[in-house]
């Protein structure tokens, strides 16, 4: 194999988190600390448990945990569960297992926005003393009517301006479970003028008679995610709030809550743009769609661009890492191409992952001078990028696999492969020609009758002729059986949905199972999850769904790396030369 692109501009895989990253955030940041506005950086990753996590989360992990790192600071896990009919204890589990696979530490500072039940409610009390709440009695239809529109103001409840000892008596009636769903809410008393639709008294406790996953059946009442926030992070002592953009809208409200509020503390909220990346989807609510329809096998389904689906596809943490450290944190929207995200992976796995051969759509090659019942143990070496990782011993015998791709009867003039009379050498062992294609009687070829060189083992013809290919190989006999699954975007657009119903733009084959592969002995000792390159093949990784004597791997990446023509492409005078 020719040294591709992926081997440029490498990076130590132990470094993958960027230190010396610069952008906006961080320049706030620092600016804070040099002028002491901040002693200790507080961040916090506040996921909503109603889902799995997913590439995403992974840019806000990294910003999050990242710069209370280098600031000397703490970032906290918070889980956001205000809204107990989503969430569950299934994602809660998940979510803490993908932060700390991803590489992160929470240390003692674990949360639930439920910890802080009992002084949001208190607060909310304090708001209705101030004559800054009231219980409202309008349906959330009235309530959405009244609101107004982007271009038209809102109108005051009839019962805004009840007397606060009113308010307060509902609220504690509400709390103690006198009213049914939606009967009342409780809101902010802020402007129905504003241009800011957020400050147009908005909800801040709504009546819910679920069981929560944490609390049970203690409360009947809940605040929204725009009371709890905020007011998490001032009762934690988070300092820098970072969120994505859909929250600039709601600063103003996160401002004046802890304005009107006992806050023991005083964080600033700061909104960078979210990940978007091409040809899948980033939303909890799609990628929840896609589980429940049965689109894919589940959260954790390798096609998906959940932490855990990229985890079981091979993808390792630091690659991840990697990805989100060059796509940076800024404040424009923008859609990152997937190939990017395949180029950091495939650069961390040349460097780290053991070479194998495996044959995924297997020709038997017949060796016809080689001798019946013979075996011999060819060396092979398990990373070239890495001396260190040795080499290993690959039976090989008369009767032997080759992928079938790699022989054409008729070849056109670019192909350089197997066909009749040319000679190809076999990795690791020798030259080999092929005499004559087998057919059956439906007259499709089922093997191949080739000779090989015994003067050219493990090396080149004495005599210096060359060959133009280098095949992947398993000895049949000593090969074992094995199901591969290869990936493909799960969906036929980058910017899936955009053109009406997203269900159209699934691809039909973003999954194709190979039931008939053919492995050499040392996979036998694969780990599930652990990165090995088949050669010639692109790096795969064994499943779970692996039993005895069956083992499956997934195609975590193809060799091919589009991101490096992308580039190329793009670069100045880089006009799309051949390397
Ligand atoms: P979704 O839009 O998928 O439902 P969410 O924002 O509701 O996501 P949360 O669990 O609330 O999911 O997210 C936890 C944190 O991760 C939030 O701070 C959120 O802003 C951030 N986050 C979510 N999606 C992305 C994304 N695509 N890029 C960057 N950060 C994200
Ligand atoms: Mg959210």
């Amino acid at each position: 194999m020719a040294p591709g692109p992926e081997r440029e501009g490498m990076s130590d895989a132990e470094t993958t988190i960027d230190e010396g990253a610069r952008d906006f955030i961080r320049e706030i940041i620092r600016a804070d600390v040099e002028a002491g506005r901040t002693d200790t950086v507080v961040t916090r990753f506040p996921p909503e448990p109603n889902g799995y996590l997913h590439i995403g989360h992974a840019k806000s992990m990294c910003l999050n945990f990242g710069v209370a790192r280098e600031f000397g600071g703490r970032c906290h896990l918070r889980f956001d569960d205000t809204n107990p009919v989503k969430e569950e204890h299934e994602f809660i589990d998940s979510i803490a297992e993908d932060v700390r696979w991803l590489g992160f530490d929470w240390g003692e500072h674990l949360y639930f926005a439920s910890d802080h039940f009992e002084t949001l409610y208190l607060w909310a009390e304090h708001l209705i003393r101030a004559g800054k709440a009231y219980v409202d009695d309008l349906s959330p239809d009235e309530i959405r009517d009244y609101r107004g529109t982007l271009t038209e103001p809102g109108r005051n409840s009839p019962w805004r301006d009840r007397p606060s000892g009113e308010s307060l008596d509902l609220f504690r009636r509400m709390r103690a479970g006198e009213f049914p769903d939606a009967a009342r809410v409780l809101r902010a008393k802020i402007d129905m003028a504003s241009g800011n639709i957020n400050l147009r008294d908005p909800v801040i406790y709504r009546i819910l008679h679920a069981s929560h996953p944490r609390s049970g059946d203690a409360w009947c009442i809940y605040p929204t995610y725009d009371f709890a926030h905020g007011q998490s992070d001032a009762i934690e002592g988070v300092t820098h709030s970072l969120c994505t953009l859909e929250f600039e809208d709601h600063r103003p409200l996160y401002d004046w809550l802890l304005d009107n509020l006992p806050a023991p503390t005083r964080p600033r909220q700061y909104e960078f743009a979210r990940l978007n990346l091409a040809y899948t989807v980033l939303s909890k609510r799609r990628l929840t769609e896609l589980v429940q329809d049965g689109r894919v096998r589940g959260w954790d389904d390798p096609r998906m661009p959940t932490i855990a689906g990229l985890r079981r596809r091979g993808v390792p943490p630091a690659a991840i890492r990697d990805f989100v450290g060059r796509i940076g944190v800024a404040k424009a929207d923008n859609l990152v191409e997937a190939a990017l995200l395949e180029h950091c992976i495939r650069e961390l796995l040349n460097r780290t992952a053991e070479r194998r051969m495996a044959v995924l759509r297997p020709l038997k090659v017949i060796i016809e001078n080689y001798a019946e019942g013979a075996t011999e143990e060819l060396e092979a070496v398990n990373n070239p990028e890495d001396a260190a990782a040795g080499t290993r011993g690959v039976p090989f015998s008369r009767e032997i696999y080759i992928e079938r791709d790699d022989f054409m009867e008729d070849p056109p003039s670019k192909f350089f492969r197997l066909a009749p009379g040319r000679e190809v050498r076999l990795r690791y062992a020798y030259f080999i020609t092929c005499r004559e294609a087998v057919r059956n009687d439906a007259g499709e070829v089922v093997a191949l009758r080739c000779t090989y060189d015994p003067a050219t083992r493990g090396g080149d013809a004495p005599d210096g002729r060359k060959v133009k290919a280098t095949l992947h190989w398993v000895s049949a006999a000593h090969a074992a059986p094995a199901e591969v699954r290869l990936y493909d975007h799960l969906f036929t657009r980058p910017d899936p949905g955009a053109g009406g119903d997203i269900a159209d733009d699934l691809n039909p084959d973003s999954l194709t199972v190979l039931q008939d592969c053919r492995l050499e002995p040392a996979l036998s000792d694969a780990r599930v999850g652990e990165p090995i390159q088949f050669e010639r093949q692109g790096y795969f990784c064994l499943d779970p769904d692996s039993t005895p004597g069956r083992p499956v791997f997934n195609r975590t990446v193809a060799l091919r790396d589009t991101w490096a023509k992308i580039q190329k492409k793009g670069a100045p005078g880089g006009g799309g030369q051949k390397q």
